[in-house]
């Protein structure tokens, strides 16, 4: 399934595991591999830590150092540093399932990471049995 998505803010990290965890219990699979994929160059999704909202804050702020908005770049777009940043966390997250469940960590989160926001984005869902 396609989800669409407003980013709100021009670096911000969205947790999306909800929509996994709904897509998965939609789809009455109770083993398989979830796909989530992001179609977007300056946009990417990552697995990391929900329970404390500084450890995403802190990935953005470090990427944003190291890869400064305002950086000495040739792509005359202007985003060379998101397409940078989206290409460091990746265009897709592949989740495993077991028992009707996301194998996911007791403190992992599924995000979408906005870097050129705020726009219009899309993520898809796949859900695939096995
Ligand atoms: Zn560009």
């Amino acid at each position: 399934m396609i989800y669409k998505i407003q980013t709100t803010k021009p670096q911000q990290f969205i947790e999306i595991t909800d929509k996994v965890a709904e897509e998965l219990k939609n789809s009455n699979v109770r083993d398989g591999i979830a796909v989530i994929f992001v179609p977007h160059t300056t946009a990417g999704v990552t697995i990391n830590e929900y329970a404390d909202p500084d450890v995403v804050r802190d990935i953005i702020s470090v990427l944003d150092k190291t890869f400064p908005v305002h950086g000495e770049y040739r792509h005359l777009e202007g985003n060379s540093h998101a397409h940078i940043k989206a290409s460091l966390m990746g265009s897709s997250c592949t989740v495993i399932i077991q028992d009707g469940k996301l194998c996911l960590g007791t403190w992992q989160g599924i995000y979408f990471c906005e870097f050129d926001g705020p726009r219009k984005r899309k993520f898809y869902v796949k859900i695939i049995a096995g």
